[in-house]
């Protein structure tokens, strides 16, 4: 008998698992499925990415669906359209020797009538995104009333992504009869609220450290000053010649500006965001499994369907803001038994982060030195040594041989070596000749962004606002204008084109704000805010001279004498721009607020 007999599996589901490759059956699918067949239960698992939680629950399911009903008997619930196309063909495997099961995906940005169609001829197993079921339920397209099984499979990733209103709605159209399982990566608090309000006193099983990461992850960290990102990133790329990786940017603007970046500097890179079309999203996973894309600059959301096995590098770019977010990251290599490292670029305000991922994961970081220019130069120089020694002979090299040896007649052996490696090499040593040191995220040591940021530099140089540390604004938009701090920041990031991070303390008073950047950006911010103008009205940004200026907390200042702060900040302008930006405009930083959520999409 083998493992998967043990399990309680039917005879068309062994062959199927043998046809798959299956030997063992993971702990996971060790753990749920005895539970899952043994009767009607609600089942709660929590298990890493990649531990094969599908075949946990596809298999029960399967078993337990009538075949000779075409009713639809169980729904499956998945954040992402990759992930349900992904559910969807894995059930379709394990349901090959089972006559007469269909599993239909719904799913957005395809389209609906099709799915509708597919639904109307039968299907006993429907594997959903949250947003196309609800729109599909709404329409009468599909009857989800008659369900025995409901499963909620990466639930803390629709939790994440903001999908609780609707997976609601979606099993308030359920019978109350039914079985939940429930399969998540991590159980934030998010998680634990849905079981309990949905599911009836779930068993509980869990994989691994609750938690954890895979162990053959390795995790590490490099500290660099907000605006080396880039250039760190790319350093780490060039340190790893054979690297393929997904790099996570927090916002689908970062993603694709990281991603132009990089192909504009030489590098195989892509883009994958819910900005794109399908069409374009499938062309640049179709690149990246042939790794003709070495660097797939990612969203979070858009990352979640990425089924490739042999990622040597998950590179963080930026942090996620979600603790968990980081574990879906690191979890997408080291996968099938391969070992991996998950790489994440910080600033320094960012390291206690670091230590509440270290918590989560249960693992130490270890904090490396983004490599130096002549440590680059030397790995890249045996890179193409070896690349050179191991290269095989192309045969039609031959005819052209005489000829080639009249042209490089008279060179010797040491002399043509070293033309050949600097052909490709002088490249990379002229690139990182005069670049210094990007460790310890000293702001004056950025003599790498010199390709493009020259003019900055010289700019941020004569700028009197240079000296280190943080510098304080005044901004005269406030809670009038519908903004709270984080709408604020996102405001002003994304209009002066910061990143992420480069935004901090941002502290909203009733009719103006104050926030704060390293000094190197404030030439930017300033620039950008000049004679800048939202609705016909100007929104003016200048650097303030409070005490709260370098960085104390400006919340305990309190909100009345702020008020007056504020008044003769706005007289102190000439009255230029005191117009204010009020009222009305509310509206348009609503749309911002609201956009939020579809910026990860
Ligand atoms: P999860 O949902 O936990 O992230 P998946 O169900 O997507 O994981 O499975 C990850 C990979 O492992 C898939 O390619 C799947 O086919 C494979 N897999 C699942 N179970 C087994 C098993 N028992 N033996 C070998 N491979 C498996
Ligand atoms: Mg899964």
């Amino acid at each position: 008998m083998t493992k998967f007999e043990a399990l309680g599996l039917q005879k068309s589901l062994l062959d199927a698992v043998s046809d798959m490759g299956f030997e063992t059956p993971s702990e996971v699918q060790e753990k749920a499925i005895p539970i899952l067949l043994s009767g009607e239960v609600d089942l709660v698992a929590l298990a890493q990415t990649g531990t094969g939680k599908t075949a946990a629950f596809g298999f029960p399911l399967i078993q337990k669906i009538d075949s000779n009903s075409r009713t639809t008997q169980g729904l499956i619930l998945s954040p992402t359209r990759e992930l349900c196309l992904q559910i969807t063909n894995e059930v379709q495997l394990y349901a090959k020797y089972e006559k007469n099961i269909n599993v239909v995906a719904i799913y957005g940005g395809a389209s609906i009538t099709d799915q509708a169609r597919q639904i109307k001829r039968g299907a006993q197993i429907v594997v959903a995104t949250p947003g196309r079921m609800k729109d599909m339920i709404g329409r009468g397209l599909v009857d989800i009333s008659k369900i025995d099984y409901c499963i909620l499979d990466e639930a803390d990733e629709m939790l994440n992504m903001g999908f609780y209103e609707d997976i609601k709605d979606i099993l308030s159209n359920t019978p109350k009869e039914k079985s939940t399982w429930l399969f998540s990566a991590t159980m934030p608090a998010e998680v634990s609220v849905i079981a309990k309000k949905f599911m009836h006193s779930p068993q509980e099983i869990t994989v691994g450290t609750k938690n954890s990461g895979a162990t053959t992850v390795q995790h590490e960290y490099y500290v660099v000053g907000g605006r080396d990102r880039y250039p760190a990133l790319k350093r780490l790329a060039d340190a790893h010649p054979d690297i393929f990786s997904v790099v996570f940017c927090r916002t689908k603007r970062d993603t694709q500006k990281v991603a132009e970046n990089l192909i504009e500097d030489g590098y195989n890179a892509g883009a994958l965001h819910g900005d794109l079309s399908q069409n374009q999203r499938d062309l640049v996973m179709n690149a990246f499994r042939k790794k003709q894309i070495q660097l797939l600059v990612a969203t979070d959301v858009a990352a979640r369907g990425i089924d490739v096995d042999d990622i040597t590098h998950v590179i963080n770019y930026q942090l996620p803001d979600e603790i968990e977010t980081y574990t879906h990251r690191s979890g997408r290599t080291g996968r099938a038994g391969k070992s991996g490292i998950s790489m994440v670029i910080v600033t320094r305000s960012e390291m206690r982060k670091i230590q509440a991922i270290e918590k989560k994961v249960q693992q130490k970081f270890i904090n490396k030195n983004i490599p130096t220019g002549p440590e680059i130069c030397e790995i890249q120089l045996y890179h193409l040594v070896n690349k050179i020694k191991d290269t095989k002979i192309n045969k039609d090299v031959e005819n052209y041989l005489p000829a080639i040896n009249d042209v490089l007649q008279g060179i010797d052996r040491d002399q043509l070596i070293k033309k050949i490696v600097s052909v490709e090499f002088t490249r990379f040593s002229n690139y990182y000749n005069k670049t210094k040191d990007l460790n310890s995220g000293d702001s004056r040591d950025r003599g790498e962004r010199g390709e493009k940021g020259d003019r900055r530099r010289d700019r941020e140089d004569s700028s009197a606002s240079s000296s280190n540390g943080s510098v304080r604004y005044f901004i005269n938009v406030g809670e009038k204008d519908g903004y709270d701090w984080m709408s604020l920041k996102d405001f002003i990031r994304d209009t002066a084109a910061l990143g992420r991070e480069d935004i901090f303390k941002v502290d909203v008073k009733d009719s103006f704000s104050f926030f704060n950047s390293e000094a190197e950006v404030t030439d930017q911010i300033l620039t950008t805010f000049t004679e800048f103008k939202v609705d016909g009205r100007f929104v003016n940004v200048e650097v303030s001279n409070s005490p709260g200026g370098g960085g104390g907390s400006r919340r305990s200042g309190g909100g009345g004498g702020g008020k007056d702060k504020g008044r003769r900040r706005d007289k102190d302008r000439g009255g230029k721009y005191s117009k204010g930006f009020s009222k009305s405009s509310s509206k348009d930083s609503g749309k911002k607020r609201s956009k939020r959520r579809s910026d990860f999409f």
